[in-house]
């Protein structure tokens, strides 16, 4: 490679990468793409595309692609818990948007990201992996990145704004801020399996007692004749306190003693499973650094209850892009800021419930009561639904009516009595 310059050098061609481009491309700007793999590439992820990961792709004129390669909705989610009791249910729609869910192997969504983002004017250098600043991160602006090529030669890029959108992994923002930042709050290991059975289209998290405070999930395949997603995530503290390893407990969750053996029990490896990082500690995460504003993953944004982070990708994506846009045009530095406060205001109150939910859930007895509570009025069910795939925001929990419904003694003093078989 040579040495090149462009107005915005992003950093890593996954979701949050793609959407920041995207968008700048489309506002005019002159956008420059780079990842370290070569696409299409793989990445480990439960490929669940929430109904506001989807209303996301469609204002990226990605829905009827995913569609016309074969892919059909999931229209309910499915939860078991500690209890062993099952509620079902659809999802309500994330805004305008979708009231249902995809599941696409990432390594067809990334690619169909991919080519969007090039199709909507963005450069992109695929086997490019950026290095680090080179004149250290408190440059100031016009920062310069050293990359390496695939033919293994280094050169410069100068932009005048810099977004790292490397994921949980990416080895350039680490040389950017403190490495306490990018520390691993959860792991998690997925699967692709042939075999699964009984799950009828929907996706199945497994709040089963021996995987808590994580949990498991079996998202079926998306598209006719594709392997099954199955998996589990756990934050990583308490899996050192614990004696198996990740992959121990992935084989527990695959065995007869796990509320999904009935769709596992006659499941093989497509493929060996792999683990990734989860970067879910939000207050911890870095927006901003100097003219560096960093996107999606690596800036923390994933939901602290599900996991998910496809949607917080592509809207913090989107963020960036306007708040650079907007930059370009006045007085840069100072509007980079916007971002910081954007992503802030938008998801700091939402993140912040989404945990406490999750101090909930990740007890026996207290996904055990929310899972009855939810079998016993459709209403209720739909809109916990609607919190886990975040197309409800969690303060619907605090609406007087749904705490009524859900506190009614009547209610309580039927979900409490003793477990019964599942249902569901
Ligand atoms: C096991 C697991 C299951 C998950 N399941 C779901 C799910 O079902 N639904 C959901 O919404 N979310 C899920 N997530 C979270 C989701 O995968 C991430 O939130 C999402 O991938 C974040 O996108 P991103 O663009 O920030 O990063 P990534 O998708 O990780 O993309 C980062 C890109 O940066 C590139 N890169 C890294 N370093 C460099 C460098 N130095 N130079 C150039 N390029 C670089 C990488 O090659 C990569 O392409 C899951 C995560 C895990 C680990």
């Amino acid at each position: 490679m040579r040495d090149e310059s462009c107005e915005v050098l992003v950093i890593g061609a996954g979701p949050a990468g793609c959407a920041t481009a995207l968008f700048l491309a489309r506002q005019g700007r002159d956008v420059l793409v780079v990842d370290r793999a070569t696409f299409p590439r793989d990445k480990i992820c439960g490929d669940g595309l929430a109904p506001r990961t989807v209303a996301m792709l469609r204002r990226m004129g990605l829905e009827d692609r995913i569609r016309a390669a074969g892919y059909r909705p999931a229209l309910d989610y499915r939860i078991v818990s500690s209890w062993r009791d099952a509620v079902r249910a659809g999802m309500p729609s994330f805004g305008k948007g979708a009231s249902y869910a995809y599941v696409v192997p990432r390594r067809e969504l990334d690619l169909l990201i991919l080519q969007a983002t090039r199709a909507a004017g963005a450069r992109v250098g695929e086997g490019v992996r950026a290095l680090h600043l080179a004149d250290g991160p408190a440059s100031g602006e016009a920062p310069r990145v050293v990359v390496r090529g695939s033919d293994g030669l280094t050169s410069t890029i100068r932009a005048r704004v810099v977004v790292a959108a490397d994921g949980s992994r990416g080895s350039f923002s680490r040389t950017v801020m403190p490495a306490k930042r990018l520390e691993p709050y959860a792991v998690a290991i997925r699967a692709y399996m042939h075999g699964v059975a009984g799950l009828d289209g929907a996706l199945g998290f497994f709040l089963d007692r021996e995987l808590l405070p994580g949990y498991g999930w079996v998202f079926p395949s998306g598209r006719e004749g594709q392997p099954a997603n199955v998996g589990l995530g756990i934050r990583v503290s308490a899996l050192r306190r614990r004696p198996e390893n990740l992959r121990e407990l992935l084989d527990w969750f695959l065995g007869p003693a796990s509320s999904a053996w009935p769709h596992l029990r006659a499941a093989s490896f497509a493929s060996p499973p792999a683990t990734f990082p989860l970067q879910l500690d939000f207050p911890r995460g870095r927006r901003r650094e100097g003219s560096t504003l960093f996107a999606g993953d690596v800036a923390n944004l994933i939901d602290p209850l599900s996991g998910e982070g496809i949607a917080y990708a592509l809207e913090s994506g989107h963020a960036a892009a306007q708040a650079i846009d907007r930059g370009l045009r006045t007085g840069l530095v100072r509007d980079l800021a916007t971002y910081d406060a954007a992503v802030w205001r938008g998801l700091s109150l939402e993140f912040l419930g989404a945990y406490l939910v999750r101090q909930l859930l990740v007890r026996p007895w207290g996904n055990g009561v929310v899972v009855r509570l939810l079998r016993r009025d459709e209403g209720l069910a739909r809109g916990g639904m609607g919190v886990l795939s975040n197309s409800v925001p969690v303060t619907w929990l605090m609406r007087p009516v749904v705490l009524r419904r859900a506190l009614s003694p009547h209610l309580l003093a039927r979900v409490t009595r003793v477990a019964r078989p599942a249902r569901g």
